[in-house]
């Protein structure tokens, strides 16, 4: 008897649960496992589907091993996949099966798609010949297979004639393949006459595509050709054979994007994003795993796909916030996908008008290379930016816009072309106050304001959805018709607009449209048609998108971000203004952006007015370098949230107090979290400062392993990098 039929073979597996290292499965005889494999397993009471894993498991007595149930007939996880879920739950200080569980997104295609019935030609010929038999016959003879029903179908007869054809040997039955959900996109299709500044900065991204691992940032102006250069980056690593996948923020939004990968490549990209049909993620992930489909656009979670050969990641809009997940494991997006091109040994392009502080330092430091487009593409001209001070040009009473704005938008207006307001706030009014008592309505679970939304008669709490109808009377005097909506939401805007511009084509776009992404994408087509004179939007309307005839944005209260003390406010106020104002002019037409602020002053706007990135970043950066803040020193936040105030707050101070002493890193707070009530549960947070070579994550493992366990409606989340600090 040989070893290994006395001791059946014991692997780790890793399940979708947060548990700290992979459970030993056996293998049963005859079943063959290899790292990477998806197999499904007995966990408890039910079976869940985990990958084999290669690292240690605690030594369990194999007596009480259970066995693998299944091994899945799908390409194992591969070696560069299993050390990116590693580095990444090492990094985040998340259970390491929590980020398995992102691969494993799509479970019924772990087993492989069924082909198709079909019939092919046998070379035999028919006992007799009809007119109906002719035809089928006609449409068979290249030998190429069908379905009987297609084949019945096309050649204009019954499923008879073809089912006697059969049975007289004259088709045989095959197997028709799953059809691919893409075609595949041809480097060589469509390439564009690139500007000199474009060939320059395109030759530089082709010849890294060819090579390892780099990280490169293409920073231009919005409209300078981003994307087209990156093109040629993709063409060359599929010309190389390999995967390419481009994040995207918004993919839901950006139908755009993926007619613009049609036009230069020949075929759509593969799709991956909370949108898809459960039907289409199957066939997605699969195909991705099969190396079939060659090009992924998607939302930040296709960084876990399987990719067979990936090859080169890009991301687009890099310093967008949608890619940071806040949400089981925490994430951003951006670094992860640096971390996997690391680890995968390819090359990464980020892509921003606007780079994010962090990737304007790693430039400037010489860690990643950096290609600049310094004009817009053609004739375009960037527009011209004007501070509107509200202080000297104010609104009619009750009115957000000042007349000066709608001046501009009137004479737009007169010239044929599209105007944006631009205001980042959804809903009609962000509060609603009762005039005789004071009253503000407060949502019952958060500690945020309820946002009255008119057009459904209702009033939100943006932080879990709540929603009530908004009463008559006031709910704390009872005083009947006395509420009054303080500060305006895009809707109210809308209100305004109709009120200035009866006959105009007014569009409202935010995330509350009825009818979901389809709808966005129609409306967002209608405005690039040309279909509307005003869109007024949130940020929805601020990324990425082409509106030829959009030659007016109007900001409507630029201050909005800049009040709330957050350290990045001032980046984020400049990134999103710098987008919102760069959707116009894009096609050539001689455009405008004017920003409505109480402090035209601030070194934001001006910054902004003044075309002067440089400014600000060096700025900005020299702040943040002054503060040991990221990327200068390191940040972590520590959210404890729990069902009380009390319980959540002592337990916060028993962190702090399990803290390890250190003379690098310091740890701030408790205090209550920016959001310090959500969905019922308070919020206590601890940030924890470190300088740029301390090991936090060994810090905080340390404080959370000294700490009592969370118990009962306790919960802790470190955040690695928070967004906001
Ligand atoms: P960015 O990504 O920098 O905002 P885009 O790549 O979207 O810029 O380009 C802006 C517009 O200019 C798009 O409509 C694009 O098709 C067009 N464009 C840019 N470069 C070229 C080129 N070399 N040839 C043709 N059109 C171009
Ligand atoms: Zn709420």
């Amino acid at each position: 008897m040989s070893e290994d039929s006395r001791n059946p073979m014991a692997v780790p597996v890793l399940v979708p649960m947060p548990a700290e290292r992979p459970y030993s499965y056996l293998v049963p005889q005859g079943m063959l496992v290899v790292p990477g494999s998806i197999v499904r397993v007995p966990l408890g009471p039910r079976e869940v589907a985990g990958i084999v894993w290669d690292t240690p498991t605690d030594v369990v007595d194999p007596k009480k091993l259970r066995p693998i149930a299944q091994v899945f007939d799908c390409p194992p996880i591969d070696e560069a996949a299993r050390r990116f879920v590693d580095w990444v739950a090492s990094y985040t200080l998340s259970p390491p099966g929590m980020v398995a569980r992102m691969f494993l997104r799509a479970p019924a295609a772990f087993d492989p798609e069924p082909p198709l019935p079909g019939l092919r030609w046998s070379g035999a010929a028919p006992e007799r010949m009809t007119a109906a038999r002719e035809r089928v016959l006609e449409l068979a003879r290249d030998g190429m297979a069908w379905t009987r029903s297609g084949l019945a179908h096309a050649a204009g007869t019954s499923l008879t004639v073809v089912d006697g054809l059969t049975s007289q040997g004259v088709f045989e039955t095959v197997e028709i393949p799953p059809p691919p959900v893409v075609a595949a996109p041809d480097p060589a299709f469509s390439k564009p006459d690139l500007s000199f500044e474009q060939e320059a900065a395109a030759e530089v991204l082709r010849a890294k595509a060819g090579g390892g691992f780099s990280v490169t940032l293409v920073d231009g102006v919005t409209g300078s050709g981003k994307t087209e250069v990156y093109f040629e980056a993709i063409a060359a690593a599929l010309a190389a054979g390999r995967q390419v996948l481009v994040l995207v923020p918004e993919i839901a939004l950006t139908s755009a994007f993926l007619d613009r990968f049609h036009d230069r490549f020949g075929a759509k990209p593969g799709e991956w994003h909370s949108d898809l049909s459960p039907r289409m993620r199957e066939k997605v992930w699969r195909q991705v795993a099969e190396g079939q489909v060659r090009v992924v656009a998607g939302a930040r979670s296709a960084l876990f796909l399987p990719f067979k050969n990936l090859g080169l990641v890009v991301i687009d809009e890099e310093h967008d916030p949608a890619y940071k997940q806040e949400d089981r494991v925490f994430y951003n997006a951006r670094d992860m996908a640096v971390v996997r091109g690391h680890i995968g040994n390819f090359p990464v392009i980020l892509a921003s008008a606007t780079p994010s502080v962090e990737t304007q330092v790693n430039a400037q430091q010489g860690r990643y290379g950096r290609v600049v487009l310094s004009a817009r593409f053609a004739e375009a001209a960037l527009p011209d930016l004007a501070a509107i001070d509200m202080r000297k040009s104010p609104p009619q009473r009750g009115g957000f816009l000042s007349p000066v704005l709608l001046e501009e938008m009137k004479k737009t207006l007169g010239r044929g072309e599209q105007s944006l307001l631009f205001l980042n706030r959804r809903g009609y009014a962000p509060l609603t106050l009762c005039r005789v008592c004071g009253h503000r309505f407060q949502c019952r679970d958060c500690s945020s304001w309820l946002v009255e939304h008119r057009f459904r008669g209702q009033l939100v709490c943006h932080q879990c959805g709540h929603n009530e109808q908004r009463p008559e009377a006031c709910p704390e005097c009872g005083t009947l018709d006395h509420l009054v909506a303080c500060g305006p939401g895009v809707e109210r805007i809308a209100e305004e607009v109709e009120s200035h511009f009866p006959d105009a084509r007014t569009i409202v776009l935010s995330s509350d449209m009825l009818g979901g992404v389809k709808r966005l994408r129609l409306e967002l087509d209608a405005i690039a048609q040309g279909e509307a004179d005003i869109v007024i939007g949130t940020q929805l309307v601020a990324k990425g998108h082409n509106f030829p005839k959009m030659s007016l944005v109007g900001v409507v209260d630029a201050d909005i971000g800049l009040a709330n003390g957050d350290p990045r406010a001032a980046e984020r106020t400049f990134q999103l203004l710098s987008q919102v104002t760069g959707r116009a002019g894009r096609s050539g037409l001689k455009s405008r952006g004017l920003i409505q602020t109480y402090q035209p002053a601030h070194p934001v706007m001006r910054a902004l007015i003044l075309g002067d990135a440089e400014a600000f970043y060096e700025r900005e950066i020299a702040e943040r370098e002054r503060a040991h803040l990221p990327p200068f020193g390191r940040l972590a936040s520590i959210i404890v949230s729990a069902a009380t105030r009390p319980e959540a707050e002592s337990h916060a101070r028993a962190l702090r107090r399990a803290a390890p002493a250190s003379r690098d890193i310091s740890v701030l707070g408790p205090a209550e979290a920016p959001l310090a009530l959500i969905a019922g549960r308070h919020r206590f947070r601890l940030l924890v400062h470190g300088e740029k070579k301390v090991d936090l994550q060994g810090f905080l493992r340390a404080l959370l392993a000294a700490a009592p366990r969370a118990r009962g409606s306790l919960r802790v989340q470190v955040d690695i990098d928070p967004q906001s600090f």
